[in-house]
């Protein structure tokens, strides 16, 4: 599998993404996933962001770059979700019956193949190839970036988001339909 060794820097964000202020609140330490991202609060408009992005974040999680030091192992990194899974499943199933779907950032597909049960049908997100493949080999319609579920030209009820805004590099290019590469 092709990994992105030293080809994506990490860079510290010093700027507010929304309004350019540099003055925040640190108000956690590390995230679950890595102790290396501080979570910043904005002074000025109250944005929550991460302190640090990649040089090329499309590359970086199409080639598995989450996974650099972790799992890269399709059926265990759907195990290890499936806590995750089942509590976002329980958490929105009331919404979620009879209702057409596209999970943004998918990752190996846990959150699909739940909800698929009870809505019309469930799409997927996934930059990430190694997963991509492998759900397309399960019959899930699974888009590489915002942009190529756009060309797609299909209508979804409800798009979830489970651990990605923060992950954006431009959540509000991402929300209005992508800039991505397909
Ligand atoms: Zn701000």
């Amino acid at each position: 599998m092709k990994m992105c060794k030293g080809k994506n820097l990490s860079i510290r964000v010093n700027k507010c993404y929304l309004c350019d202020n540099e003055d925040f609140d640190i108000v956690h330490e590390g995230v679950r996933d890595n102790q290396d991202i501080n979570v910043l609060k904005c002074l000025k408009c109250g944005l929550v962001q991460l302190d640090t992005h990649k040089e090329n974040d499309y590359e970086f999680y199409e080639n598995s770059g989450m996974r650099k030091y972790g799992d890269t192992d399709f059926r265990s990194v759907r195990i290890t979700a499936m806590a995750d899974d089942e509590r976002r499943f329980n958490m929105f199933k009331s919404s979620l019956a009879n209702k057409s779907v596209l999970d943004f950032g998918c990752g190996a597909g846990g959150f699909i193949h739940r909800a698929d049960i009870i809505c019309k049908f469930v799409d997927g997100i996934e930059p990430e190839k190694l997963m991509r493949d492998q759900l397309s080999k399960e019959g899930v319609t699974c888009f590489s970036s915002s942009e190529a579920a756009k060309r797609a030209k299909k209508k979804y009820d409800i798009i979830t988001f489970f651990h990605v805004i923060e992950h954006l590099d431009d959540p509000i290019s991402e929300l209005r339909g992508g800039t991505g590469p397909a």
